[in-house]
């Protein structure tokens, strides 16, 4: 069988891989602190809410939809994806179907002729909403109209269609420019109790069931007694800051991407919280700012993507000098860097959390707990 290369751990008992998580975060970080048994999952099946399939074109000429192969631009054909949730993979389906009867040219890579790239479906595990992004390297969709009506005959569960515009030779999936052709051009899910407004291009966590966990303990760790000035920084759409909110003097939340920053925004107000607000920024350009003008923080969150943090940041902490740092990180081999870079200034890790958000695959999840 052709494996996409997502599911390192095909095959293997889910308690062993736990087993080997837990061993590859202790040969990690263990040198910094014990590390917490790992937070697994009940079902480890069926837990992305986020499905992202290439569409292409086979020597024959028939159409597939699936993954890249690991380390190459081989497109793998994928019927049935245990990790993915079951509905958007059948929606993938249905759409790479309808290509013919519309008459929707493929995207070749080669030469970038064709019109459809990707599709991406997500859908907001708790409210049922689904939204279905066509990655198109044009904007002019030939009949658009009734190819949406087409699928939400088939599937009226979509709640949303967006176009999505990515004209560029790149290994990005997503373009700038989004055109909603059906609905409000986003969805919403909910999370420890609030409800999030999710865009295109926005990040979210792929696994809702451990994200909860996972935000959990960092609030947990925060050991917020409702005075603390919170930093929530690498932000996302708030879902951390704002989860830590009702516990909190104050939430500040930086992120790069605009449209997350706006989603921020629109939550904070859709969930009547009055004590947080978020800036669209570099997060250590900010924090640098934060010192220069003297002001401070009790805590910081941090969730920065895989490739980590940076000195500039861990400096800018420094001086805002709060007394914890909680450290969320989907690469601990990143962590481990940023953290020797941390215990230089003085901050200590006193807790390491293990959490299982991807399961079948070899990334895992940390919360770690500094202070000085
Ligand atoms: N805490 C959020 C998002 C974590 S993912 C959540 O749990 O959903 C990491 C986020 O960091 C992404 O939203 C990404 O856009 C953002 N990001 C990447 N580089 C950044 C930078 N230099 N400064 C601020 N944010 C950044």
């Amino acid at each position: 069988m052709k494996s996409c290369g997502s599911c390192q751990y095909q095959g293997i008992q889910y308690a062993d891989q736990l087993k080997m998580k837990q061993k590859s975060v202790e040969e990690l970080l263990g040198g910094f602190c014990k590390v917490e048994p790992i937070i697994g999952m009940k079902d480890p099946r069926f837990y992305r809410n986020k499905v992202h399939h290439v569409i292409a074109k086979d020597r024959r000429g028939n159409i597939l939809n699936g993954f890249y192969e690991e380390r190459s631009h081989n497109v793998v054909s994928v019927s049935e994806c245990m990790l993915e949730d079951k509905k958007s993979q059948e929606i993938i389906a249905t759409i790479a179907g309808l290509t013919k009867s519309f008459k929707i040219f493929i995207y070749n890579e080669d030469n970038g002729s064709g019109l459809l790239r990707h599709v991406l479906v997500r859908k907001g595990f708790s409210t049922g909403e689904i939204m279905v992004v066509l990655v198109c390297a044009s904007p002019i969709f030939p009949s658009k109209n009734n190819f949406v009506k087409e699928l939400r005959r088939q599937h009226p569960e979509i709640t949303t269609v967006v176009l999505n515009i990515n004209d560029k030779d790149t290994s990005m999936v997503l373009g700038e420019r989004n055109i909603t052709l059906y609905g409000p051009g986003f969805i919403k899910d909910t999370l420890c109790g609030m409800t999030f407004k999710i865009s295109p291009s926005s990040f979210y966590q792929i696994n809702p069931v451990q994200t909860e966990k996972l935000y959990g303990k960092a609030i947990e760790y925060a050991g917020l007694t409702g005075k603390e000035t919170v930093i929530d920084a690498y932000c996302g759409i708030g879902t951390i800051g704002l989860a830590a909110s009702a516990k909190a003097g104050k939430v500040i939340g930086v992120e790069l991407n605009n449209d997350a920053v706006k989603d921020a925004r629109i939550n904070t107000r859709e969930n009547k919280v009055t004590n947080a607000e978020f800036y669209q920024g570099d997060a250590g350009a900010f924090m640098t700012k934060m010192a220069e003008r003297g002001e401070k923080a009790d805590i910081v969150i941090m969730d920065p993507p895989r490739s980590g943090s940076t000195e500039v940041f861990i400096e800018a902490v420094n001086v805002l000098n709060p007394e914890k740092v909680v450290y969320v990180s989907c690469n601990p081999e990143t962590q481990a860097r940023d953290l020797k870079y941390f215990a230089t200034k003085g901050y200590r890790v006193r807790k390491i959390q293990p959490v299982d958000m991807f399961p079948f695959t070899a990334h895992c999840e940390t919360v770690v707990l500094m202070s000085k």
